[in-house]
């Protein structure tokens, strides 16, 4: 395709700042929900070849066909690094998609997810029902409000993982990037606590990790890991999420190799469910980070 299709049949996301734009073709149905929340615009659309689109303020959120790659690489690292994750919290992810991948490791004794605007999970929960399957698991809390505010006044060291699961940092996820949320991450987090949080494009937005990278080590975290991975309907068609590490101890050694040294390889060998995208050596190789990245990030972790 040489031109930028423009008539009602092709739902595009132009990356305006990147001089790029992705392209879904529709079905006849096209547009199948709109709806204007206190927080946000949902759209969902009928693709013909990535199944049901949700778009937020415009942005793509998720498909049917790839989401399984942004839900899992949020999740089972994070959990295979942890060293015996029973309490989590999940910031945003009001598809639902990520705390569905999070029970699915026996160990989790509570899943608390956190969105803003409960419109997200109740079209979820209509166009998305796959990835809402786990909602009714007797370890899953779903509440509604704002995620800044409940880390805010969250009891110190009540969660052992925290994952920022949230929309780009402009409108009611700016504050989920910043210093002070992550401080409040901190507090709320156990000794061995761990982060996680989406970190856009390593491409297009590597300058935003490097900022996160400086927030969180502000904040207290030490032994920032930005663990790439494809999503090919995201700007760049190239994602991140980022880890960081509360456990003092850590502080004494070197914060470089942690996440490569806390990764309970033999766990993530047998673990006791499938995976579409995850694997060990998967896991282990998005670890090394690539040079690009290395000479803006060196010194920050
Ligand atoms: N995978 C997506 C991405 O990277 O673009 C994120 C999907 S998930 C649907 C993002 C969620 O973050 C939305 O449901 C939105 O309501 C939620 N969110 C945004 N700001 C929030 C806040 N301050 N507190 C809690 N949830 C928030």
């Amino acid at each position: 395709m040489s031109q930028l299709p423009d008539n009602n049949n092709w739902f595009t996301e132009v990356h305006t700042a990147d001089g790029s734009a992705f392209s879904f073709k529709l079905t006849e149905k096209g547009k199948l929900h709109e709806e204007q929340t206190p927080f946000q615009k949902i759209e969902i659309y009928d693709t013909e070849t990535f199944g049901k689109l949700m778009v937020i303020d415009g942005y793509v959120m998720l498909t049917t066909r790839d989401n399984f790659l942004y839900h899992e690489m949020m999740s089972h690292p994070a959990l295979f690094t942890h060293p015996n994750p029973e309490r989590v919290l999940i910031i945003g992810g009001g598809d639902c998609g990520t705390l569905r991948e999070v029970l699915r490791h026996p160990g989790v004794k509570l899943a608390q997810q956190v969105d803003i605007d409960e419109g997200v999970t109740r079209a979820s929960e209509k166009y998305f029902p796959e990835l809402c399957e786990s909602n009714d698991d007797s370890r899953a809390e779903l509440h509604f409000v704002d995620g800044l505010k409940w880390v805010q006044e969250a009891a110190p060291g009540s969660y052992d993982l925290i994952i920022v699961d949230s929309t780009d940092p402009v409108g009611p996820a700016e504050g989920l990037f910043s210093e002070p949320f992550f401080r409040d991450c901190h507090n709320c987090l156990a000794e061995n606590g761990m982060v996680v949080q989406q970190s856009e494009s390593p491409l297009y937005h590597l300058p935003l990790i490097k900022d996160m990278y400086t927030a969180m080590g502000s904040a207290g975290f030490v032994g920032m890991q930005t663990l790439p991975f494809p999503q090919p309907v995201y700007p760049s068609g190239w994602w991140s999420c980022t880890m960081a590490f509360k456990d003092t101890a850590l502080k004494n050694v070197d914060s470089k190799d942690i996440a490569s040294r806390e990764f309970r390889e033999q766990d993530s060998e047998n673990r006791p469910f499938e995976t579409l995208y995850y694997t060990t050596a998967i896991h282990r190789g998005t670890l090394d980070t690539p040079p690009f990245m290395k000479k803006v990030l060196a010194g920050l972790k």
